[in-house]
């Protein structure tokens, strides 16, 4: 269903025509810029209370839109575009049409499950700080909540539950499979790495443990997934892209209806630092498989790390480049290391209106004028990307405690 309403816009007083397409969220916080001024306008449809406009009012008109204003499409679950009003063109429509019946289904479930899972993100937040704090409350909670029953106190038992609760919730931000196809993937890698050196395997794990770094890089990583659930509405758009085959080809100004670039632009460059850690892990995996020893690098020169210790310290881009014939490979397109930098940099503008993100990734002084620019469902479609990418990665944090927990503790 659509509403087609005529805005005027409180800053500039100029009118903008709206087709807003309804979601089956309960409460749609529907955001853009107006095209004129550029004010920040929203548009909340709660299901039982009707609009709530700010920035802008609503005012009477009759008849069709007629193109005589400024017009915009809005839908919270699609990317819309902006421009020509078209009777009957709805994001909707479009939406099917590009993607096909089957597909849309799956996006629609996602969708269901998205207007399900929102509202239990404090919940959610809950579990992971009692994850390490108060073992019965947090049992309490997973089955409370979301079903997850806590078999014991042990700490595998413990993780059991959490990555039961992790799944259940992330399920729509992934793609099917992708879980158990990243932990036959761990599994066979660390078969491998022992099968090579039983020793140098345990020596891994014992540095892994003594050293705190698993547990502190399953923070790192449990601290982000907050942020993706908080994030759903933005990504409502980023995740139908899975469907969309001609999404890369087309480069079409698609646009997001809800926040805006600023709201995110920390969680990327928060998602590629996580992930840099997450890649010592990896590393360490390798030198095991190749040469029995997660110290031992290939040599490749001076720049070779002498230790898995220095090699924690390169910036991401040297990391990839010392994983010589690597039993993992990082998805494409899963750090875009300059878009990274520049905003880690403050190198980076944001254009609300056209929601245009432009970026500065040569260094040039105090000059800024080599620059690359995307769009804001680009952008959230990087983050959705490069979550994946780290959420994987994060399943072999959790292979590796199994393994300490069921194997390595044991006596033999
Ligand atoms: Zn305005």
């Amino acid at each position: 269903m659509n509403f087609n309403q005529r805005l005027e816009c409180n800053t500039c007083k100029t009118y903008v025509d709206c087709r807003i397409g309804m979601s089956n969220r309960d409460v749609q916080p529907i955001s853009f810029a107006c095209p004129t001024c550029g004010e920040g306008i929203l548009i909340e449809l709660n299901l039982d209370k009707g609009f709530k406009y700010t920035g802008a009012k609503s005012i009477h008109f009759d008849g069709p839109f007629t193109n005589e204003n400024p017009f915009v499409d809005l839908h919270l679950d699609f990317p819309v575009i902006f421009g020509e009003y078209k009777m009957g063109h709805t994001p909707f429509m479009k939406a099917i049409g590009r993607i096909g019946h089957e597909n849309f289904k799956t996006h629609n479930a996602r969708l269901n499950a998205l207007n399900f899972l929102y509202p239990k993100l404090e919940d959610f937040k809950r579990i992971l700080r009692l994850y390490s704090k108060n073992k019965k409350l947090f049992g309490q909670l997973c089955e409370s909540k979301f079903g997850e029953k806590l078999r014991s106190e042990k700490p595998e038992d413990l993780n059991l539950a959490l990555y039961c609760v992790i799944a259940k919730v992330f399920f729509p931000f992934s793609m099917q499979e992708e879980n158990a196809d990243s932990v036959k993937l761990h599994m066979q890698a660390m078969h491998d790495a022992l099968n090579k050196d039983k020793v140098g395997f345990d020596a891994f794990i014992n540095e892994l443990f003594d050293t705190d770094f698993l547990h502190n890089i399953q923070q790192d990583c449990l601290e982000l997934y907050p942020q993706i659930l908080a994030g759903e509405l933005a990504f409502r758009p980023a995740l139908f892209l899975d469907f969309d085959a001609n999404y890369e080809k087309e480069l079409v100004a698609f646009r997001v209806s809800a926040h805006d670039f600023q709201r995110y632009k920390d969680l990327y460059k928060d998602i590629s630092e996580v992930m840099s850690r997450e890649l010592i892990l990896v590393a360490g995996l390798n030198n095991l498989i190749h040469r029995g020893d997660f110290n031992k690098f290939k040599n490749t020169g001076k720049n070779t790390p002498k230790s898995l210790h220095a090699y924690a310290d390169l910036p991401y881009g040297f990391k990839t480049s010392h994983l010589d014939d690597c039993w993992y490979s990082i998805g494409d397109g899963a750090v875009n290391n300059q878009l990274r930098n520049s905003i880690a940099h403050g190198k980076v503008e944001y254009d609300e209106i056209t929601q245009q993100i432009t970026y500065f990734p040569k260094k040039e002084g105090i000059k800024q004028e080599k620059s690359e620019s995307i769009y804001f469902l680009d952008f959230m479609r990087s983050i959705l990307i490069s979550y994946r990418e780290m959420h994987r990665m994060h399943q072999l944090i959790k292979c590796l405690f199994n393994y300490y927990y069921l194997i390595h503790q044991k006596p033999a």
